[in-house]
């Protein structure tokens, strides 16, 4: 089956993944696609397995007797929990001529050039859209389509000589937890790409340093009629605190490399007020020193206050993969050629957040992210392009072509 068809067949499965969820995968539904992509892979002559939490592994074994690297293809079978991936109804518009999209005419759900100007790269093409009431689900299934495309193209075509490739198709990876139960030593490959990006020609390899930040502040509550240097409020601890940290360094002020700390959930009244941040840095020792900041500002306001006034706990939780992924730059040099040799100038973007891949590449397995031709992930607006999901499969090819010469 070409790759677009199985795109369409993949988006037929609801694989919303649960983030509330206490099982792994989060979402028995996740299973039903895993588990065609496993009889899909044994149907083509592949050695394949499902395990328990329901990773799909599977290996095509290298045809040359030339020492060629072992190089597994990731993507994820889940959604995101964002939008609903319930009876996707894709509909195909041809030779896309740079207007409006109706996506819904009931609705009256668009997708209009003016707000989302990716689409203007694809006039001319085949889009792939939903009917405005879920998402697609190219994320990732456009990646999954890809890699069974692939491997079906080199069975196919046994005169071409390949290393070994090892399929894996995670679950969960949109609520942060698609390498929790990976068992890497069953993967076995020297390094592999995550195909999970978004336009073809993209390699990403660069993301945030992570780690999260929860804050205590322990006030004094004293009747406010009676206060007068006797109270101290918790929640006025917590804006001080604030207010110690880089006014600058916000979500919202910063972009490309800016680092920044994000208060994402405060509660509190005056006696006790918790507070929770993350902080996010491409560079490692930014990332320390934003890390020092929120230190120094418990130092200072608990010599100001008193001992334990407030208390800062922070834990690392990813890092960036660029920082490991030097020691293997070929993977890069050679996603890179592969683009050019395509006539695509790499599109080269620091990842404003985690990857599988880059959890992965912690793990042992150096993994770069690439891109699938798809856009607007986690809505409504999700859409696919066919011609650069067919771009993204031979430059894939020729990657793994490269590896063989
Ligand atoms: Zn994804």
């Amino acid at each position: 089956m070409s790759l677009i068809p199985r795109f369409l067949r993949y988006v037929q499965f609801d694989t919303q993944s649960d983030p509330h969820s206490t099982t792994y995968p989060s979402s028995k539904k996740q299973l039903e696609l895993s588990k065609l992509l496993l009889k899909e892979l044994i149907d083509l002559g592949i050695r394949a397995s499902i395990d328990e939490f329901g990773y799909v592994i599977g290996k095509l074994p290298s045809n040359s007797t030339k020492k060629i690297p072992s190089i597994a293809l990731v993507a994820h079978v889940d959604t995101s929990p964002d939008a609903s991936g319930y009876n996707v109804l894709p509909s195909i518009v041809k030779n896309y001529d740079g207007g409006v999209i109706v996506l819904n005419k009931e609705k009256n759900i668009i997708l209009d050039p003016s707000v989302f100007s990716n689409l203007r790269r694809h006039i001319g093409s085949d889009l792939i859209t939903t009917d405005g009431t879920t998402l697609l689900g190219a994320d990732d299934k456009a990646g999954v389509a890809i890699i069974m495309a692939l491997v079906e193209y080199y069975i196919q075509n046994p005169s071409i000589p390949h290393g070994e490739l090892v399929v894996v198709f995670t679950p969960d990876e949109e609520v942060g937890k698609g390498t929790d139960h990976l068992d890497l030593s069953k993967v076995g490959a020297d390094f592999g790409y995550t195909l999970d990006g978004s336009a073809a020609g993209e390699i990403a390899y660069e993301n945030f340093n992570a780690a999260s930040a929860v804050i205590e502040f322990n006030g004094k509550s004293v009747h406010p009629g009676s206060a007068k240097h006797k109270m101290v409020n918790a929640i006025s601890l917590a804006m001080e605190f604030d207010r110690l940290l880089s006014s600058s360094a916000r979500p919202e002020l910063t972009e490309k490399y800016e680092g920044f700390n994000h208060l994402h959930f405060i509660e509190g009244m005056t006696e006790v007020t918790k507070a929770e941040y993350i902080i996010r840095n491409h560079d490692k020792t930014l990332f320390q020193s934003q890390k020092d900041e929120f230190v120094r500002a418990e130092a200072f306001l608990n010599a100001k206050y008193g001992k334990n006034t407030v208390k800062v706990t922070i834990k690392d939780s990813y890092f960036n993969m660029k920082d490991l992924l030097v020691n293997h730059q070929e993977i890069i040099d050679v996603a890179k050629d592969a683009i050019l040799a395509h006539g695509i100038t790499p599109i080269i973007e620091p990842i404003r957040g985690g990857t599988d891949g880059a959890r992965l590449t912690y793990m042992g397995l150096p993994c770069p992210n690439l891109g699938t031709g798809c856009y607007n992930f986690h809505g409504p607006y999700e859409y696919a392009s066919i011609q650069e999901m067919n771009l993204s499969l031979v430059i894939l090819k020729t990657i793994v072509e490269h590896f063989s010469l």
